[in-house]
């Protein structure tokens, strides 16, 4: 089957472009959904978590302080190579997975650090959602109701924009209204449909 990566900065807009190829009947798998589900209470990547952090990183029902971990990781950049070695063969397994269980001609996966963590030999085609990054701030603090710096920062620590778009095989320009994303929405997923049959053949 053809697998589409679809990425793009936060805030970019890729839970409302899957949310819409998912109506189209596309099976979308999210990588951030797959790496929640592997540290649930109990799964064995949360055990490694507390073996390598320490036990200070539980919360008192026993389930990922989560804060806590970002907070740590986000200022030692040893912890967040440990931490990746722990979650990120484990998230290639399960998506190959959940590939096989697959009978559809194409799918979406949702990687939002697609650069960032090198999944990009899982996917055969790279869509990135666009939008320049004032809007991609005022998007962000909007919804999430953080302020402008703390938005920036989160920026700041992700791949820049440029660096996105020349790994892209498709763009979704992102930085109009919804009823123009639509429209590029359903012209890719017919061109998706015609690759996937050329790719099975
Ligand atoms: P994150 O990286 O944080 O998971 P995301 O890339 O999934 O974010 P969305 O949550 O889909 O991005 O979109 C960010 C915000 O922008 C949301 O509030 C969404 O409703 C809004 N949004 C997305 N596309 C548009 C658009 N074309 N016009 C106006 N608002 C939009």
């Amino acid at each position: 089957m053809l697998v589409i990566g679809l990425t793009g900065g936060i805030g970019s807009g890729k839970t409302t472009v899957s949310d819409a190829f998912a109506r189209l009947g596309v099976p979308i798998i999210d990588t951030d959904i797959l790496a929640r589900e592997l540290v649930a209470r109990g799964q064995p990547a949360l055990n490694a978590i507390v073996e390598q952090f320490g036990p200070e990183y539980l919360d008192e029902l026993g389930n990922l302080n989560r804060n806590q971990l970002r907070k740590l990781i986000f200022s030692d950049p040893i912890a967040r190579q440990h931490l990746e070695a722990i979650l990120h063969p484990r998230i290639r397994n399960e998506l190959r997975q959940r590939l096989i269980a697959l009978t559809d001609i194409y799918c979406i996966v949702v990687v939002p650090l697609l650069l960032e963590t090198g999944m990009t030999d899982m996917v055969d085609r790279i869509l990135v959602v666009d939008i320049p990054e004032t809007l991609q701030l005022s998007r962000v603090i909007s919804r999430d109701s953080v302020d402008e710096t703390q938005a920036k920062r989160t920026l700041a620590a992700q791949a820049k924009r440029n660096e996105r778009l020349a790994i892209a095989d498709d763009i979704i320009d992102n930085s109009r209204d919804l009823i123009d994303l639509d429209q590029q929405i359903t012209t890719l997923h017919h061109r998706y449909q015609a690759l996937a049959t050329e790719h099975c053949h």
